[in-house]
Formats: structure tokens, C-alpha cells, sequence
């Protein structure tokens, strides 16, 4: 499975399930809000493969649906999201 992953920061609540379920890619500025370590935020970078277990956790735990995942990169664009699986 190929998957990008990013944070739609708009939305994000600060809630701090993605960085339990998943510290090696999500991460938290200084206001606690949640982005990808991975590439900047951008959606671009591959999610290594074991890592990929992790972020889908942390995608259907996420209360906001601010966790993206496509199976394409992102370009910084959340709204192209579509579940990978
Ligand atoms: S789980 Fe969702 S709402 Fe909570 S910090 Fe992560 S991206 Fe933000």
C-alpha cells in the first residue's frame, strides 16, 4: 500500500490522539496543533511502510477528520483527501 498522508490544520482541535497513535509522522506546533513531521505538512513525501499502520490509527481516531490520507500527494491541499482503504 502506497499512502500521504497530511494535517488539515484548519480543523484540527489540538487533541493529541495522532501524535500517541502515531509520534514517528505527527507532531505539534507551539499552539498544539497537529502536522506531519514527514515533509512540512505538504502531503508530498511517501509514508514509510512501517509507518502505515500507524497513521490509518490515527486517521480513524482523529474526533475532526483533520488527518488526510490519499493515495496521491497532497501538494499542501487537504481537501483532495480520499480514504485509502
Ligand atoms: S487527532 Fe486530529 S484533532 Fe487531534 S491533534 Fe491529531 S489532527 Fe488534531
Amino acid at each position: 500500500m502506497r499512502i500521504y498522508t497530511m494535517v488539515d490544520k484548519e480543523t484540527c482541535i489540538a487533541c493529541g490522539v495522532c501524535g500517541a497513535a502515531c509520534p514517528d509522522v505527527f507532531d505539534y506546533d507551539e499552539e498544539g496543533i497537529s502536522q506531519s513531521i514527514l515533509d512540512n505538512n505538504s502531503g508530498d513525501m511517501l509514508v514509510p511502510t512501517s509507518f502505515i499502520d500507524d497513521v490509518l490509527d490515527a486517521y480513524d481516531a482523529c474526533p475532526s477528520e483533520s488527518i488526510k490520507v490519499s493515495k496521491q500527494p497532497f501538494h499542501s491541499n487537504p481537501n483532495i483527501s480520499e480514504p485509502s482503504k
